[in-house]
């Protein structure tokens, strides 16, 4: 038989799709090369799966933007809502971010999976696609690691090479966009964390709250990612956190392109320079108390041992002998700490996938190839990244939605 259409991936996207191509009964095939579909989909928001977010700015989406933008006003976040009601997904918000009610991941794949029966999807899962040919006649053949099948359109929903879940399978689906004509750009793992050239032992386990922001220079002057605020965590060889995983794709791109990176961080980021100086000289002290007990007023002990070091003073000072060059010192250091990143996290302990199919090869109004007619792209594999808070799983669906309806209406043509 000749499907109307088979889909690569049954992922967040690749389920999305097939659940509305089903719904308008169409006949689908899902090939799957892990055993069970949603994998991924279960690891999301620590189990939890934040599948969307009612925030959304020009920084929400990296790679390319504009066509993020493009797919994701055509299927904002309130229409993923409403698609988690219709498939019977009760959800809860927490300040924009959304998520089952229940608070698992599960809900949501085992949802999605009674969707997919319910519109008779055929699923054959366990099976990797080996390639993909576009036939004279326009339609697709499709050779897996177990049959061979033919296809009206196909929908590459591939997912990324981010995360260690697939990796038994390791088939990551850009061969076979190469294969149907497509261009691909650099890969990088983003969302994940950075390590650093400085001896940071003595800040392992550190949990604050700053600012980090990535210059590509040592004097901090050439800014190559936004600054993000939120809480930073110190490994002994690198910081992690919700803030370095926005930033990490940045690091990744200037690193493989031979570049350098320097992290600028704001341990007081409410404070200025000025402010904080001002407050320092404010507070009341003796000539027995130590620079190391006045810093600890303001930064965790850890902290205050780090700042001294970077700046030589010896934890046992006395405050009463400090210079103004040497509190200006401090207050620098507090609200530029600076760190040497010399590398990110590998793809399996990234988030997600930075690039992708190139975007141009891709009309973002239906998500068909603009060189393989008939060829449907969505979620991870396209470049495209998010930022942490349910931005990945709203692109995967929004993406899901836009191709459906595209292949829906090219065949109703
Ligand atoms: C630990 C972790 C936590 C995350 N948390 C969140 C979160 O809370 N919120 C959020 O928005 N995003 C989160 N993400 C990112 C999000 O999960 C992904 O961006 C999203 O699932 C991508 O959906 P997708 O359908 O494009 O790809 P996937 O869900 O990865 O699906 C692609 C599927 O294609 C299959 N496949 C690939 N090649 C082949 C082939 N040749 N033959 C057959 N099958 C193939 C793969 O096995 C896979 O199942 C998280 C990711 C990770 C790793």
């Amino acid at each position: 038989m000749t499907y109307d259409c088979i889909i690569v991936g049954g992922g967040t996207a690749g389920m999305t799709a097939a659940i509305t191509l089903g719904k308008n009964q169409k006949q689908v095939l899902i090939i799957e090369q892990c055993k069970e579909l949603g994998k991924k989909l279960l690891a999301t928001g620590n189990g939890r799966c934040n599948f969307t977010n009612s925030y959304y700015d020009s920084n929400t989406y990296r790679g390319d933007a504009l066509f993020a933008k493009a797919v994701y006003e055509q299927f904002p976040y309130y229409k993923t809502i409403e698609f988690m009601h219709s498939i019977g997904v009760l959800q809860q918000e927490r300040e924009g971010y959304f998520y089952p009610y229940t608070n698992q991941a599960k809900t949501v794949v085992l949802a999605m999976l009674d969707a997919l029966e319910r519109n008779h999807v055929t699923i054959y899962a366990d099976r990797i696609v080996r390639s993909i040919v576009r036939k004279q006649t326009g339609e697709f053949h499709v050779r897996t690691s177990y049959g061979e099948f033919d296809a009206r359109t196909i929908l590459l929903a591939c997912g990324g090479k981010a995360s260690s879940y697939f990796k038994q399978e390791k088939s990551y689906g850009y061969g076979l966009a190469e294969q149907l004509g497509h261009r691909l750009t650099p890969l990088y793992p983003a969302l994940c964390a950075m390590k650093v050239s400085e001896d940071i032992r003595l800040l392992k386990g550190v949990r604050l709250k700053g600012t980090i922001h990535l210059y590509a220079d040592a004097s901090l002057e050439d800014s190559i990612s936004p600054l993000v605020q939120g809480e930073l965590q110190f490994s002994a060889k690198g910081i992690s956190g919700i803030p370095a995983f926005q930033v990490s794709r940045y690091a990744a791109q200037e690193l493989s392109l031979g570049g350098t990176v320097y992290a600028m961080v704001d341990l007081l980021p409410e404070y200025s320079s000025k402010d904080l100086r001002m407050l320092l000289s404010q507070a009341e002290f003796d000539n027995d108390t130590t620079v190391f007990t006045y810093l600890c007023g303001y930064v965790q002990p850890a902290v205050a041992e780090w700042l001294l070091k970077q700046i030589d003073f010896t934890g046992d000072s006395r405050l009463a002998m400090l210079s103004e060059t040497q509190w200006l010192s401090i207050v620098s250091c507090m609200k530029q700490l600076r760190f040497e990143i010399t590398g990110v996290d590998d793809f399996d302990n990234a988030q997600v996938t930075a690039g992708g199919v190139e975007t141009a090869d891709i009309d973002p109004a239906t998500m068909e190839s603009r060189c393989c007619p008939g060829c449907f792209f969505a979620g991870e594999m396209v470049n495209v990244d998010g930022t942490c808070g349910g931005y990945n799983i709203q692109f995967a669906i929004s993406s899901a939605m836009v191709a459906a309806k595209g292949i829906m209406d090219r065949r109703d043509k």
